[in-house]
């Protein structure tokens, strides 16, 4: 078996993750805009007993060193001895395409081109010839279609040719006569003339046109996109509510069984303790509390991603973000901070300044991430939805998280325009934001892509943390030095402090353990008040707020709760990811301190005046 590596380049958007998903069988991420892949990945696929290793390089318009994914793909191109560059194209936009394809041309003889989005050219009226593309080129052209996965065994037969020992190139006279340099773009208009044809109508552009007309026109784009959030959050807190019940009333019930066990296999009632009491009834919420919500909000937030939507959001409120001397493209961070503020933060990369890149590294924290959204849910659930948990209720929590994410927009761009006037001054940069065609989204496999890729990877991240906190909180609460137990010690500490803020001394505890990742804050309270109060059973969301209720908690607990939740240091895995992007400690430690001093101050300020009034 012989071994054979192979680049997949493109511009943006072309459908090269897509291409690689299905020639590797690996899942790198996809999505219907521009810049989501910043970095390149590897994987392999065996053809006719060789051995491919195929590198997805991040998305191009040119070679040149402007943005960081140019500079890793030219530099993998240069540097990476490939034996063959599968050039991706989008068959919809070839005109644009070709001159990256002509580029790559000019330093990669075996080269393989593949029309990709061929389905789409085809309904938009376009008839591309690709023999004579072929011929012009002097490589072989395959026209794909790879949501279908059609064409890509004519891809992988296509490689096997180009990288054998026997494959012959030589340039045609039309690739002699291109120069990278002089980038002569009569060239591209001479193959494009001779290739492509346009007969009847145009339905993807016309259909395109008439939703962007809708989407991200000044007076309507604004309120269709909240009220897009609102119906997003809405599904989520009505289908989260009873599955979460099932799941804890279920966990509560197999405790019960675990109880019996222990006793029948005579269990020292220590280490029950640590298992039962600490770890598996942490596990328990972690599940029960997080699972259901984010089930349901990442698949129907990946499909609205796939469909096309994200850079069209990042349109609307370019001009909000240009005011406060940021780039638009930090909307599209923010937005991949609603997933995992580590993602939003890597994918800064696609801001070409670094003066704008690190403002939206310092502010991307201010989205509540998979591990806060559940948080901010469960606590509006208990004391914003209402007597009745109903339909109604649950729009009501709904348009409450909406007000929540406007608020975190506007802590962002308030942050990012002091940032930009102070430690990071100048003005913003202008940008090109390509808008793509919407698309139909592949339902199937983005839910369940996305159930895999993030609700199951950051259950699995949660519980990984949650199951040893648990022991350590429950060991912290057992052991006593004196009559006063360790976490009784740590709690009175932050005590004086927690209550100036509104909170109380367990949830300031909470915050900084939950430093590992937030998912854990909601269990470390609820451990520890059960170690030094009463609560035997919870199942729902009633349940848990007669129980926060019996612990000292008010409306006003819960508003700081809310706050302290959007803004607090990120967690671990954010920080270090920071470090790693900004090459900085000192844009770490100031990317802790700016959001948890906006919450500080906030929850003081809010906690005293509600005192007042409430
Ligand atoms: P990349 O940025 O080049 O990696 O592109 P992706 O693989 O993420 O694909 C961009 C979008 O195009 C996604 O929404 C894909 O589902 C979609 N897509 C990819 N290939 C095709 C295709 O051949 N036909 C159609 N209709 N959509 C495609």
């Amino acid at each position: 078996m012989s071994g054979y590596s192979i680049a997949l380049a493109g511009n943006p958007n072309v459908g090269k993750s897509t291409i690689f998903n299905a020639l590797t069988g690996l899942k790198q991420h996809t999505g219907n805009w521009t810049g989501k892949t910043v970095e390149h990945c590897t994987g392999y696929y065996n053809y006719n007993r060789n051995r491919y290793s195929i590198t997805d390089l991040p998305g191009t318009y040119s070679l040149s060193s402007f943005s960081r994914e140019e500079v890793v793909t030219r530099d993998s191109l240069l540097n990476g001895d490939f034996n063959c560059v599968v050039i991706v194209l989008d068959s919809c936009a070839l005109k644009r395409n070709l001159r990256f394809a002509l580029q790559v041309l000019s330093l990669y003889d075996k080269a393989v081109i593949c029309l990709n989005l061929f389905d789409e050219a085809k309904k938009s009226g376009l008839t591309i010839k690709h023999k004579k593309l072929s011929d012009l080129l002097g490589v072989p052209v395959i026209p794909s279609t790879a949501t279908k996965k059609h064409g890509l065994n004519e891809l992988k037969r296509a490689c096997e040719r180009v990288c054998g020992v026997d494959y012959n190139c030589t340039k045609t006279e039309l690739l002699k006569k291109y120069s990278p340099i002089e980038d002569d773009s009569d060239i591209i208009k001479q193959v494009f003339e001779e290739c492509v044809s346009f007969s009847g109508v145009n339905n993807v552009q016309k259909r395109t046109e008439k939703l962007d007309k809708l989407l991200t026109s000044k007076t309507t784009g604004i309120p269709i996109m909240l009220l897009l959030c609102a119906v997003l959050f809405w599904i989520t807190a009505v289908g989260a509510n009873y599955p979460s019940e099932w799941l804890s009333a279920f966990f509560e019930y197999l405790k019960g069984r675990l109880y019996f066990f222990a006793e029948a296999v005579k269990l020292p009632a220590f280490i029950s303790g640590i298992l039962i009491d600490g770890v598996y009834t942490t596990l328990s919420w972690v599940v029960s509390v997080m699972l259901p919500p984010m089930a349901i909000f990442f698949p129907l937030f990946s499909l609205i991603e796939d469909a096309g939507y994200l850079p069209r959001i990042a349109f609307i409120l370019d001009r909000f973000f240009a005011n406060c001397g940021t780039h638009g493209k930090q909307s599209l961070c923010m937005m991949m901070g609603i997933g995992c503020n580590a993602c939003g933060v890597t994918g800064c990369r696609i801001i070409e300044t670094k003066r704008e890149r690190i403002i939206s590294v310092l502010t991307n924290n201010f989205m509540p991430c998979n591990g806060r959204l559940p948080i901010l849910i469960a606590i509006l659930m208990m004391y914003f939805a209402g007597e009745a948990l109903g339909l109604a209720s649950s729009f009501k929590v709904a348009l409450l998280l909406v007000l929540i994410l406007v608020l975190c927009v506007l802590i962002s761009l308030l942050i990012s325009k002091l940032l930009s006037l102070t430690l990071v001054k100048g003005e913003a940069s202008g940008f090109i934001l390509e808008l793509p065609p919407y698309r139909k989204p592949q339902v199937l496999r983005t839910v369940w892509r996305s159930f895999l890729d993030r609700t199951v990877f950051v259950l699995g991240r949660a519980a990984m943390v949650a199951a040893p906190a648990g022991a350590v909180i429950w060991l912290c609460a057992n052991v006593y030095i004196g009559n006063i137990s360790i976490l009784k010690y740590c709690t009175d500490f932050f005590e004086p402090f927690g209550e100036f803020i509104g909170l109380d001394g367990v949830i300031v505890m909470a915050f900084i353990l939950g430093f590992s990742a937030n998912e854990t804050v909601i269990p470390i309270i609820l451990m520890s008040y059960t170690a030094s109060g009463t609560m035997t059973n919870y199942s729902g969301y009633e349940q848990l707020f007669s129980f926060f209720s019996h612990n000292g908690w008010t409306t006003t607990t819960a508003v700081c709760m809310i706050i302290m939740t959007i803004m607090h240091f990120p967690c671990s895995t954010t920080c270090l990811t920071i470090k790693k992007e900004t090459g900085s400690l000192k844009w770490t430690l100031l990317s802790m301190a700016i959001p948890t001093m906006c919450g500080i101050t906030l929850c003081a300020i809010v906690s005293h005046v509600m005192k007042i009034f409430v």
